[in-house]
């Protein structure tokens, strides 16, 4: 049977090509070059879509991911979003002012820092992060689901690049509360031997995951986290 991965992004296809996949649902049919949403909605709303699509979101990316797109591209300058060790993430007043938006309604003001303004598209689409990867605005349960599956194995190989590089496991656990702190956009010292190198360890981290093997990742989840793996993913 043809295992389809196209619905992961390039690092997680790398990671799941050997792996089983339990009988899968197909990714859910959009136009996201068009937007299919777009092409559902009236006026002023048809245009919110077709301009800024859903990328109205700052993801989570986590380090090895940077990594991987400083492979082809130069990072954006991210005014709305925390370069910390663990990778980037929104500031705690994007995180605000994101929910306190109606999707709808969601401007320029909220576009992701790697959205391509002049053709309307993700300029890192083979390294987007997990949870752009798995999101359709078409309800699909399985996808749904995988959203939070991924996030959590992103995440758990984000740590164990810390750790590979020198962190220690308290100073994990303290970038990992700054992830929902207020003050996160003060994560600047915890940048330790890599500090004002930060791409050297973001390139550094994605040259430690690409000689990982699915099974090592696996093995650092909670067992919680591995039990929803089990459910669609037979680790070889
Ligand atoms: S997933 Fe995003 S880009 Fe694709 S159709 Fe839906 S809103 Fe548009
Ligand atoms: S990473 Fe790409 S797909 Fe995800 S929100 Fe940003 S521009 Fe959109």
């Amino acid at each position: 049977m043809i295992k389809d991965l196209s619905w992961l992004n390039s690092p997680l296809q790398m990671w799941v090509q050997n792996a089983v996949l339990w009988p899968v649902p197909p990714a859910p049919s959009l136009d996201c070059h068009g937007c299919t949403r777009a092409n559902r909605a009236k006026g002023v709303i048809a245009d919110r879509w077709r301009k800024r699509k859903c990328c109205t979101f700052q993801p989570f990316t986590p380090n090895f991911l940077l990594g991987a797109i400083l492979e082809t591209q130069k990072l954006p300058h991210f005014s709305q979003a925390v370069n910390s060790p663990l990778g980037l993430f929104p500031t705690s007043e994007y995180r605000r002012r994101y929910s306190s938006t109606h999707e709808d309604q969601r401007g320029e003001n909220l576009l992701c820092a790697f959205f391509d303004k002049s053709n309307a598209s993700c300029r890192v689409w083979q390294n987007r992060p997990s949870e752009c990867a798995v999101y359709f605005c078409q309800e699909t349960r399985f996808f749904k689901d995988r959203s939070a599956d991924l996030f959590d194995l992103e995440n758990a190989i984000a740590q164990m690049a810390l750790i590979h590089h020198g962190w220690t496991a308290k100073e994990v656990e303290r970038l990992l509360g700054w992830m929902d702190w207020s003050d996160a956009d003060q994560v600047g010292f915890c940048w330790k031997h890599y500090k004002d190198r930060e791409q050297d360890f973001y390139h550094s981290c994605w040259h430690w995951a690409k000689a990982l093997t699915l099974n090592e990742i696996y093995s650092w989840l909670e067992p919680s986290v591995q039990a929803r793996f089990d459910t669609w993913i037979c680790i070889p």
